[in-house]
């Protein structure tokens, strides 16, 4: 996967797309889908249970689909394609830009 969690990204598209790059909290696989801290925000409506007797509005982020996420690099600080390579039998992420290793691919 060439997002992780724990990146740095930026949005591609939507609300958020010009905000300040932000960071990964969750990645779910199976829907290709992150959620970004604080970013692609929505209102919840909650009903009145123990813990909000009055009901509540809260913000939550939204999954934002992976191909809208571009990762920071943490060398050059730029938005960056990632590349992939195999070096000592592990696989790499690379930075498109400065050849920089992003750490091991999981
Ligand atoms: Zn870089």
């Amino acid at each position: 996967m060439h997002i992780h969690k724990n990146d740095r990204v930026k949005l591609l598209g939507g609300v958020d797309a010009s905000k300040e790059p932000s960071r990964v909290v969750k990645i779910n696989l199976s829907e290709g889908t992150a959620i970004v801290q604080g970013r692609n925000m929505a209102w919840k409506h909650l009903k009145r249970s123990q813990d909000y007797p009055h009901g509540a509005r809260v913000q939550k982020e939204q999954p934002i689909p992976l191909a809208k996420l571009m990762v920071i690099c943490p060398n050059c600080s730029k938005a960056t394609r990632v590349k992939m390579t195999v070096q000592e039998n592990a696989k790499m992420r690379i930075c498109a830009k400065c050849k920089k290793p992003l750490g091991e691919d999981k």
